[in-house]
């Protein structure tokens, strides 16, 4: 029983040293060019990991402050880079902007017809996507999203 206790001690501590680590190493706002020399070195498949894990953290921050507020299942990655054309400085718009009747980023508008749009913004889709490519396509895409979306009426 002892041991199973200082062992349960042990391993919190070391999780807390590993976080804080792993804190200190995604710190720095701005990669020196260093880092970013170290990261073109790497292989493609490593660069890419570097890429997403970045983007990952970008979108994480954000959400917490309620800055990346995404229209799809799995947030987009468009909006990070399509600035200030869909928020501000990396943020995403894109639910409000569907429920405002708005177009979403691009991405957003392809995953929506793709069916990985969030359900419950299914009446707002064809309306916010017919903004960016027409007005006349507006009953079209609305048969579209109903195929995507069958379960939710
Ligand atoms: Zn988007």
């Amino acid at each position: 029983m002892k041991i199973a206790k200082s062992s349960l001690i042990l391993g919190l501590a070391l999780v807390l040293i590993a976080g804080m680590a792993f804190g200190y190493f995604i710190k720095p706002s701005a990669p020196s060019e260093d880092h970013l020399a170290m990261i073109k070195n790497k292989s493609i498949a490593e660069q890419r990991e570097a890429w997403i894990g970045i983007a990952d953290s970008i979108r994480g921050e954000l959400a917490m402050e309620g800055k990346y507020d995404c229209c799809l299942d799995k947030p987009c990655w468009y909006c990070i880079q399509k600035t200030p054309g869909h928020g501000e400085g990396a943020e995403c718009t894109c639910r409000q902007d569907i429920l405002n009747g708005e177009h979403p980023c691009g991405e957003c508008i392809g995953e929506i017809l793709e069916g990985h749009g969030l359900a419950e913004l299914k009446p707002f889709y064809a309306k916010a996507i017919a903004h960016k490519v027409g007005l006349q396509h507006e009953e079209h895409l609305q048969d579209m999203i109903n195929d995507m979306y069958p379960e939710i009426q």
